[in-house]
């Protein structure tokens, strides 16, 4: 089966006391919220791809606080009229604090990938996000920041 890398980001910032988490809505599964993450191209380490992932898919910078986890899941990419091929994919996230930028301000090119970016309490994160894998990494998150 082939493989494929990614990496992503938590992106936490304190909105009026309030820690909050960066979510976005992929372009074409508009009723899924996630959290950015990418291709780990060439040269580039997992934290490295959180950080331009998570600065180019919401428009925020984040510093890496540190790594949550991988979460793993098995997809089947469908190219036209192709059966599909069953992909192995591994997602390793970070947590990240929240630096310079607004969130949605991305790029014309980015706005093809991405139709919404916007900040969800934490705290309700582990049941508003899509995927059972992301979901577990912001409750992750939201230990690490309650410590
Ligand atoms: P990337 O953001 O890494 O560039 P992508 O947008 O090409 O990736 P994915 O987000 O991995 O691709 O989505 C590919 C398929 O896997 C979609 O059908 C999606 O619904 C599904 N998927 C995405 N994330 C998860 C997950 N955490 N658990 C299970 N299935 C997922």
């Amino acid at each position: 089966m082939r493989r494929e890398f990614s990496a992503g980001g938590v992106l936490v910032r304190t909105i009026r006391g309030r820690a909050m988490v960066a979510a976005i809505r992929p372009r074409g599964r508009e009723r899924v919220w996630a959290l950015p993450k990418g291709h780990i191209d060439p040269g580039e380490s997992a934290a490295e791809t959180a950080m331009r992932e998570v600065r180019e898919e919401t428009g925020v910078e984040g510093r890496v606080v540190e790594k949550l986890g991988d979460i793993r899941y098995v997809y089947t990419a469908r190219w036209e009229g192709e059966d599909g091929e069953r992909i192995f994919k591994v997602v390793s996230f970070f947590l990240l604090r929240a630096g310079r930028g607004r969130i949605g301000q991305i790029d014309a090119e980015m706005r093809i990938e991405v139709a919404e970016a916007s900040w969800l309490p934490l705290d309700e994160a582990p049941r508003r996000l899509s995927y059972d894998g992301e979901r577990k990494m912001a409750a992750k998150a939201l230990e690490r920041i309650s410590a």
